[in-house]
């Protein structure tokens, strides 16, 4: 069976497949990962590496957790999948059941995605069908917040900040407006210019991650709120990097004690284990869309609440509801704190954040040369991916105080080396 070497496959790999933000003419190294458990990725070699990034974010509950892992296996073993037009199936059921009980007040009308992109284009079809519906056909656009990221499909592209990304793809890509999250006075002027032509605003609720990598204040999303229910505008909350408790609490958006009318959840919704995401809205967002022309939500992958997704989801918000995630996040800012604080004063370092189990270096100039990033990967024995101007670690939540000194100490010696050539194309990620 196994008839190719795995060196002919890795040079066949290098050669055709396509990795993210990434050459195919030129690729850069990729390293082949066996298997991983718990905080660690094995590779192909033997050696392992702690997983200091969650794998962009979604494994909330360590690699490979039994119990997810036996749940996706009971699951595959009955139905793996069903489509979902006229048709359902109890895991899609009680996962909605799941996500209305954990979601903020109000917000219990649930659409299935395939991705976290997807949930975004989601959010914005209601926004506009929702306006369409009360009679504002014109309200076609949304706000969003610069230095956000919201996905790399065409309308979250569009929404994500008017970087580098949007000259590129300008001909596929609708246009929306654009405010600054550290001035509120921004987004009440562009609502004030455009208001007939905005069907509502989208932000990552206070942590920027893919983006900005920063925090702003829980105060401008009560205003927001005050602002969207003034002009009748919908508010879109994307948790999609910052829920199930990567800043702290559940959502970070509660920091603000408001609630959107329309949430994203995705990545560690299934503790990173498959692709799962979802849109949950209000029951007025759902009523209003669907007395609307003509009275459906348009929309329906063809992988819409795959069971095998939906059981691992289940078994992830079981995990998230026994585990105390609260005060281990609480440890592990302490503990990012500690180790990250000494790099301000390091040469190529302009800033030091953390908060909950994020923590971020921001560099001056660049990143350090690719040649300093692997030496401090493979010396530490921990995977980082540090992009545009940001060594950072998003490390999973079930990391230890060890685990976590050691992520810091290689981030240390990482922003302790010289900048490397500014990147041409500065792209996130
Ligand atoms: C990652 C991310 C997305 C996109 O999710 P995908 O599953 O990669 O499509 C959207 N919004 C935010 C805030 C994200 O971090």
């Amino acid at each position: 069976m196994n008839t190719t070497s795995s060196e002919s496959l890795a040079a066949f790999e290098r050669a055709h497949v396509w990795h993210p933000y990434a050459s195919l003419a030129n690729p850069p190294p990729v390293r082949f990962v066996k298997e991983a458990h718990g905080v660690n990725l094995v590779l192909q070699d033997g050696s392992t590496l702690v997983d200091a990034v969650s794998s962009w974010w979604c494994v909330a509950h360590g690699h490979c957790h039994p119990r997810i892992v036996d749940a996706m296996r009971r699951q595959a073993e009955r139905l793996p999948h069903v489509m979902f037009g006229g048709l359902s199936h109890e895991p899609a059921a009680a996962l909605a059941e799941r996500l209305s009980r954990i979601a903020p007040p109000g917000l219990d009308r649930v659409f299935f995605a395939d991705s976290g992109s997807i949930s975004v284009e989601v959010a914005a079809k209601m926004a506009v069908q929702y306006q369409r519906a009360l009679g504002f056909p014109r309200k076609g656009k949304l706000v969003a917040l610069l230095g956000g990221y919201h996905g790399d499909t065409c309308c979250a592209m569009a929404l994500s900040d008017p970087d580098g990304m949007h000259t590129l793809f300008r001909s596929i890509m609708p246009n929306h407006f654009f405010a600054d999250p550290l001035d509120f006075s921004t987004l009440e002027r562009v609502v004030d210019e455009h208001s007939d032509e905005i069907a509502g605003v989208i932000c990552e609720p206070f942590f920027q991650a893919a983006n900005a990598m920063r925090f702003y204040s829980p105060d401008y999303l009560r205003k927001m709120r005050a602002l969207c229910d003034a002009k009748g505008l919908l508010m879109i909350f994307d948790e999609i990097a910052a829920g199930f408790h990567r800043t702290g609490p559940l959502w970070a958006h509660s920091r603000s004690g408001v609630a959107p009318d329309i949430m994203c959840v995705g990545k560690a919704l299934t503790g990173g284990h498959v692709t799962l995401a979802a849109t949950i809205a209000s029951a007025r967002v759902a009523e209003v869309v669907s007395s609307g022309t003509p009275g459906a939500f348009m929309h329906g992958p063809t992988y819409m609440a795959n069971p095998i997704a939906c059981a691992a989801a289940l078994a992830s918000l079981d995990l998230f509801e026994e585990s105390d995630y609260a005060s281990a996040v609480a440890n592990m800012e302490e503990g990012l704190r500690e180790g990250l604080e000494p790099c301000r004063d390091m040469p190529n370092v302009a800033d030091v954040r953390v908060c909950g189990a994020v923590g971020i270096v921001e560099v001056k100039k660049a990143l350090p040369r690719q040649e300093d990033i692997d030496r401090a990967i493979t010396r530490h024995g921990v995977w980082l991916r540090p992009f545009s101007r940001y060594i950072y670690a998003m490390p999973p939540l079930v990391s230890d105080a060890q685990t976590v000194s050691r992520i810091a100490a290689a981030i240390r010696d990482l922003a302790s080396c010289p900048a490397g050539p500014v990147p041409e194309g500065d792209f996130h990620e």
